[in-house]
């Protein structure tokens, strides 16, 4: 086994914490938003202030803003462990190239090397 080989192997394993970590928060958060609903639901028909119910939606587009976030880190995980199911993972999706273990380390489920990046940030994935 090479160095590089023994490197991703590690970034797998973390890859596969963080998949684990993610389920659990979109996990929690569906809980959050759903007893959020289940408040509102019960608020309904009750006296209360009008001005209550702008902050209470505000809270619950704050909730769902933040599980799609999460949920776009799951894909990305995911995505990223599909490549180590596929043979391919560590390589950039544009050009190829191996992306730097470095890279990895600090963002492991980047999909391109540091220059494919660049371009992909600028002229969108579509366009190469
Ligand atoms: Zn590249």
């Amino acid at each position: 086994m090479s160095t590089r080989d023994t490197e991703l192997k590690e970034i797998e394993q973390q890859l596969r914490d963080a998949l684990v970590e993610a389920e659990q928060e979109l996990e929690q958060l569906d809980e959050q938003v759903r007893e959020f609903g289940e408040t509102l639901e019960s608020a309904e028909g009750a006296d209360n202030h009008p001005g209550d119910d702008s902050d209470r939606v505000s809270e619950q587009e704050r909730l769902l803003t933040i599980r799609g976030q999460l949920s776009a880190r799951r894909d990305d995980i995911v995505h990223a462990l599909q490549k180590v199911d596929d043979g391919v993972f560590g390589a950039c999706e544009r050009c190829g190239n191996q992306i730097p273990s470095g890279r990895l380390e600090a963002l492991p489920f980047a999909r391109y090397c540091v220059d494919c990046q660049e371009i992909v940030d600028r002229d969108g994935a579509a366009a190469t």
